[in-house]
């Protein structure tokens, strides 16, 4: 087995053994609270090569890191994109590579990801009802994201869960629709609270916030749900029913401060490493594969020297204009 050097640590003393990886900003979709409608994309210039995404995430996994997530953007849209995942795969001590997905193409990819060795997959579904599933993705088609949730279960995925953003006055009503398909499917669900990344036009997410907490009211209105300890190495808190197999999970910035158990780092696909995503602390690697191609030595170097700058919480607030002007797709979630 490929030896492991020390493994990544910050200032605080957390380990970081987790890397989400952004390998496009581009998608097919273009979902309100995430994108606005004209977005500009990123030039082919300016965004790492799958070669070099695959050297920085394979310099990551020397460095300890055990847990990947391709995200984005889109994944799937990403020319050739298989090809990369199909090399992930093989890395030894890797232990966990994930895929998040908007599944709409899913139906086409969920055997072959399987069989290049991808371990789990998040799919993003906001809506059961298709009107109301286009206005929220504005381009989006629910049918063929259930056909994904289909495929990806016939392919033989045991780790997948849905992901929810739930909107007041949008969504809202769907909290429990969302985890009876959840449990039919005998798949996990995480609800998510908005987080103020980016400004987008059309959208006021003072007005549509919902508090995991007020989210989790309203399931137990049905389901008597019991906290568990069960980490899947993410920000979720989870909770079980008695009579399910599915897990719900809770993932709140707002209303829970998970930074001093964070374990991740982020790549944009610019080559940008940001150490928190609530923050603008960020190292270009992109400078490095560019300027010095092969050189894994001083990439690791660059990635142990980049764990100083991680750091100690976020600092997300409604009240306040955003801080953050990046736009989730650039930052990969
Ligand atoms: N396109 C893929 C998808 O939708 O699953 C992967 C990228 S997407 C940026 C990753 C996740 O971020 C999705 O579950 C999406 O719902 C969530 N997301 C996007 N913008 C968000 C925001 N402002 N607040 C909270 N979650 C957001
Ligand atoms: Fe695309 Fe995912 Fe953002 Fe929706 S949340 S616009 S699917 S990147």
């Amino acid at each position: 087995m490929t030896k492991v050097e020390a493994p990544l640590q910050d200032r605080f003393g957390r380990g970081v053994n987790y890397l989400r990886l952004s390998v496009t900003d581009r998608c097919d979709f273009r979902c309100v609270y995430c994108m606005s409608e004209d977005m500009t994309f990123l030039p082919r210039a300016q965004i790492l090569t799958l070669e070099q995404l695959y050297d920085i995430a394979s310099s990551f996994v020397q460095l300890g890191v055990k847990k990947i997530r391709l995200t984005g953007g889109e994944p799937l849209v990403r020319n050739n994109v298989m090809s990369l995942i199909e090399r992930l795969g093989q890395l030894e001590n890797l232990e966990q590579l994930h895929l998040t997905t908007n599944g709409a193409q899913l139906d086409k990819f969920a055997k072959p990801l399987k069989a290049a060795g991808l371990t789990g997959i998040n799919i993003s579904l906001d809506s059961l009802q298709a009107g109301r599933f286009k206005e929220l993705t504005r381009f989006g088609e629910l049918q063929k994201v259930l056909n994904g949730v289909d495929a990806a279960r016939d392919a033989g995925f045991n780790r997948i869960k849905l992901n929810a953003v739930i909107l007041k006055g949008r969504n809202d009503d769907e909290i429990l629709g969302l985890v009876d398909y959840a449990r039919d499917k005998h798949i996990d669900i995480s609800f998510i609270e908005e987080m103020p990344l980016g400004n987008i036009s059309e959208h006021d997410r003072a007005l549509s916030f919902i508090s995991s907490e007020q989210i989790r009211t309203q399931i137990q209105e049905r389901y008597a749900l019991t906290p568990t300890t069960e980490n899947t190495g993410g920000p979720s808190r989870y909770y079980r029913m008695a009579d399910s197999q599915s897990r719900i999970g809770f993932i709140s910035p707002h209303s829970h401060n998970f930074c001093h158990l964070c374990n991740r780092v982020r790549l944009t696909v610019e080559g940008r490493l940001l150490l928190c995503l609530g923050n603008e602390h960020s190292v270009s690697l992109k400078e490095i594969v560019d300027r010095y191609p092969g050189d894994h030595d001083r990439l690791r170097d660059a990635i142990i020297k980049a764990m100083d700058l991680k750091p100690e919480r976020h600092h997300f607030s409604l009240d306040d204009e955003p801080q953050i002007v990046r736009f989730m797709n650039t930052t990969g979630g």
